[in-house]
């Protein structure tokens, strides 16, 4: 029974992890409920693509998740994104060496069904990005007879969590029993589902229909990198050069357009650090990385999917949606995100 359901979440983070427009670098998260209490998802820092049976993920005792948020009061004044934390790191069965972190994410993925796939898909996140998205997505989905739940814009963890966990109770019961699909504004797709197919064939099928209403043809962009050193990676994607060239992008372009917490974790923390490990030279419009292989490549995925998501929805003659001023500081001082960026480090030494 474990094992099955193990090997199930390997095929899942195997198959949505090597596609880089459904997943950028580390980000994105799945799941598999393995009975009754444990819930195996991705570990915070790896990438889908790296999950194997044998490492990439930790198993939770998702029953403690969800009986804490079954149960809090959130009439305290108090820090429920950091208790929210403190009861999923608690809640680790395995590895028992505590090295591993679930993701930010695992709350939500603790109220959801038995399969949870949530992608950082440029083709939701053109919609998640746009003003007009929410009433595009809801007119393509409702022509096919899906339901679809909007999530307007929350910081990632705690009372997201708990907006998820509403929106699923007041579903009717008969809606309750179906796989579900939520668009989170600013930030990507969530598919939960109790068969294992479906989780997959809705993900696909969703990002299909959402690619051929917006007219999306073609190839998406593949990532290239140049070795110049063991610590030095030069961006030879053609998108980025032509989007960076076209644009005129500086740094500042990146704090204008703030489209989802990935974004600052990866691009604009590296651009505005005092060692800063992404140059763009504004003369060559050219990118390097100063940084290791890895680190490099889940930056610019990072950065190939905000460039194409933004490109698209200037060309679809959408409206830019952009996250607010408090709500990408409150991402910039992400404790667990922080120590995400330092198991990415660690891992790639
Ligand atoms: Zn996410």
């Amino acid at each position: 029974m474990k094992s099955k359901g193990l090997l199930e979440l390997v095929r899942m983070c195997q198959r949505i992890g090597k596609r880089i427009d459904y997943v950028q670098g580390g980000g994105g998260n799945i799941s598999v409920k393995l009975d009754s209490t444990l819930m195996a998802i991705k570990a915070s820092g790896f990438r889908l693509s790296q999950v194997t049976k044998q490492e990439g993920y930790v198993i939770v005792d998702y029953s403690k998740i969800k009986n804490y948020y079954d149960n809090v009061d959130t009439s305290g004044g108090y820090d429920f994104e950091k208790e929210s934390v403190d009861v999923a790191i608690k809640s680790i069965v395995w590895p028992t060496e505590n090295v591993l972190r679930p993701s930010v994410e695992v709350g939500f993925h603790s109220v959801l069904d038995k399969y949870v796939i949530h992608s950082h898909s440029v083709y939701a996140n053109i919609l998640a990005c746009s003003y007009e998205g929410k009433e595009i997505v809801q007119k393509v989905l409702s022509e096919e007879g899906i339901n679809l739940i909007w999530i307007p814009y929350i910081n990632p963890g705690f009372w997201l969590t708990l907006e998820i966990k509403k929106r699923i109770s007041t579903l009717d019961e008969k809606d309750k029993e179906k796989s579900k699909i939520l668009i989170m504004e600013n930030h990507g797709l969530i598919i939960s589902s109790n068969v294992y197919k479906e989780a997959l064939e809705i993900h696909e099928k969703v990002n299909n229909l959402i690619k051929k209403r917006l007219g999306i043809k073609g190839r998406y962009p593949t990532v290239k990198l140049e070795k110049i050193d063991e610590k030095k990676y030069k961006s030879r994607t053609r998108f980025i050069y032509d989007f960076i060239a076209s644009k005129n992008v500086t740094p500042v372009f990146f704090e204008k357009y703030s489209l989802y917490p990935d974004q600052l974790v990866y691009i604009n923390s590296n651009l505005y650090a005092d060692d800063s490990k992404i140059e763009i030279n504004a003369k060559s419009k050219e990118v390097t990385y100063n940084t290791t292989y890895s680190e490099a490549l889940a930056i610019e995925e990072t950065l190939l999917a905000y460039f194409y998501v933004i490109e698209q929805i200037e060309k679809l003659g959408l409206t830019i949606k952009t996250m607010t001023e408090d709500s990408t500081n409150y991402i910039k001082n992400w404790e667990s995100e922080e120590y995400r960026k330092k198991l990415i480090k660690e891992m790639t030494k």
